[in-house]
């Protein structure tokens, strides 16, 4: 039995051909699923009974469970346990601009950046295509909003999943299914080069957001253990050859730490890393979890910081704070709940 929210639209026509029907029964069974939303077979009611009787047989529409929602103004947080108990967590943030929700590809991560809530839980495994699926469908039904805003920021690290998460990206653009633009689609990595240049071929138009949170090898390495394998001079190098293939601006996420990374220094090192490149830069209020010792820099120091970066003619934004009442930085829920709050 396979889940049938692990079909891309190709795989789906692919396995109604080998079971002796049409293609187009595929793009049938993809408007059931993604327009309409229906959960079983039975409802879609333009297929001949036999025929869902045998599908049926093969394909299943399990869910995820979900454990805990928490709510506020601007934010729902979902907690979901999966087959295996496995524990993963999705954000819904209401903007002006639309409905974003912020999804987890793994469960734990081994990044080990030093400021992250999820990566105190190793990495327990990849999320499978329709752990993804679903964390959009099932938040989706439940909020009767439209979701307008896919970003791959919650726990794990989406390039230490690539195959999945190309293949999750591919199904929410399918325009007979889900068809959301790739445009309003960012995936966010901490830089594992092989992979960027996977992502730099395979020519996907969805949005690129880097997480710096530094502007030398030094302090990079210092609190992102993973700038060993892929130093800042090498993650530049391809991020220019990105910007040049795709002709797309590159977001680069700064997490503004005190005392760490916030000085009036790093920014004018900031200014120099990235000055001539089409980016801009999100200063993100840091989130404290209660298990790290980071605190989040200063409103002054975040908008010094900010003002360095606009003399110099840097595209800034400080990101809007979400959540801090619920436990919202990456893998705080899951924690939270894990330690019986
Ligand atoms: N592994 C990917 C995506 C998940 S993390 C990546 O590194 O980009 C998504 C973003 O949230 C990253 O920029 C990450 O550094 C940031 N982040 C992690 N913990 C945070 C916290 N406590 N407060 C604010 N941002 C945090």
């Amino acid at each position: 039995m396979e889940n049938i929210y692990r079909f891309t639209l190709e795989k789906l026509k692919k396995y109604c051909i080998e079971k002796g029907y049409k293609p187009f029964k595929a793009e049938q069974i993809y408007d059931w699923l993604y327009r309409k939303r229906v959960t079983s077979f039975m409802e879609m009611t333009n297929i001949k009974k036999e025929v869902r009787e045998i599908l049926k047989k093969d394909l299943t529409f399990t869910q995820l469970k979900v454990l805990k929602i928490e709510k506020d103004k601007d934010v729902h947080k979902y907690l979901f346990e999966l087959i295996d108990k496995s524990k993963v967590e999705a954000v819904l943030m209401f903007h002006d601009y639309g409905n974003s929700l912020c999804i987890s590809t793994q469960v734990g991560c081994n990044m080990g950046c030093t400021f992250c809530e999820s990566g105190r839980l190793k990495k327990v495994r990849n999320l499978n295509i329709e752990e993804m699926v679903l964390q959009y469908l099932q938040i989706e039904k439940l909020e009767k909003k439209k979701i307008t805003h896919v970003v791959l920021m919650g726990i794990g690290e989406p390039f230490d999943n690539y195959e999945n998460v190309i293949t999750f990206i591919h199904i929410l653009n399918e325009g007979k299914g889900i068809g959301l633009g790739s445009r309003h689609i960012t995936v966010s990595t901490c830089g594992i080069i092989p992979k960027i240049e996977n992502f730099i071929e395979d020519g996907k138009q969805v949005n690129l957001a880097i997480s710096l949170h530094a502007p030398t090898d030094e302090l990079r390495t210092k609190i992102m253990p993973i700038n060993k394998a892929y130093p800042l001079k090498e993650l530049m190098k391809v991020l220019q050859k990105y910007i040049q293939k795709t002709n797309r601006r590159l977001t680069f996420e700064y997490i503004m730490l005190q005392g760490v990374n916030d000085t009036k220094k790093c920014a004018y090192e900031l200014v120099n890393l990235v000055k001539n490149m089409n980016c801009y830069i999100n200063l993100i209020p840091y989130n404290e979890t209660s298990h790290i010792d980071y605190k989040k820099s200063s409103s002054d120091s975040i908008l010094a910081f900010y003002d360095i970066l606009k003399k110099e003619h840097i595209q800034v934004t400080i990101r809007k704070e979400f959540g801090s009442k619920v436990s919202a930085a990456c893998g705080q829920l899951r924690a939270n709940y894990e330690e019986g709050k």
